[in-house]
């Protein structure tokens, strides 16, 4: 007999982080708001749950320069978060683009972070703490992710 694990209320506890394959970008979450407006949640996943993590302070400049310089490309941009996995991250968008326009959005995201001199905000007065940043961390990371671009919208190994 197969016993099922109760639903959670947190949509990644849902996920069997067994079976992913990193990375990918998966939707993981769609809500309708009261006045009828759609926000939908993306799985930006970096690394292989409980193989890989990145470091914190990669993570945290990641955040940084996702955050700032998504938003020259988009006014869909709610939100671009860490996991506390330190795998990957959560990017939350105004209305229901197509999936390949949300991977087209998080390429070119990426790509300005490749060309980036310096991790936007990561001082005393705009951070809460600003010396844990690496732009070459998050650098390496970002490249690594863009070199498996082919890969992104395959979630689950074969
Ligand atoms: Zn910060």
């Amino acid at each position: 007999m197969v016993t099922e694990a109760p639903r959670m209320n947190v949509e990644s506890f849902n996920l069997d982080h067994r079976i992913v394959s990193a990375p990918y970008v998966r939707l993981a979450d769609r809500k309708q708001l009261p006045a009828g407006d759609v926000i939908v949640k993306y799985d930006v996943r970096f690394t292989q749950p409980n193989r890989a993590h990145l470091e914190m302070p990669t993570v945290h400049s990641i955040e940084h320069l996702f955050a700032e310089k998504s938003r020259n490309h988009s006014d869909r941009v709610i939100d671009f978060s860490p996991m506390g996995c330190q795998t990957g991250f959560y990017l939350i968008l105004q209305g229901e683009p197509a999936y390949d326009e949300v991977l087209a959005l998080i390429e070119a995201t990426l790509t300005d972070i490749l060309d980036a001199t310096e991790v936007p905000a990561a001082n005393e007065t705009q951070c809460g703490w600003g010396a844990n940043h690496t732009l070459e961390g998050a650098q390496t990371a970002v490249r690594g992710f863009l070199a498996e671009r082919d890969r992104w919208n395959t979630v689950y190994a074969a």
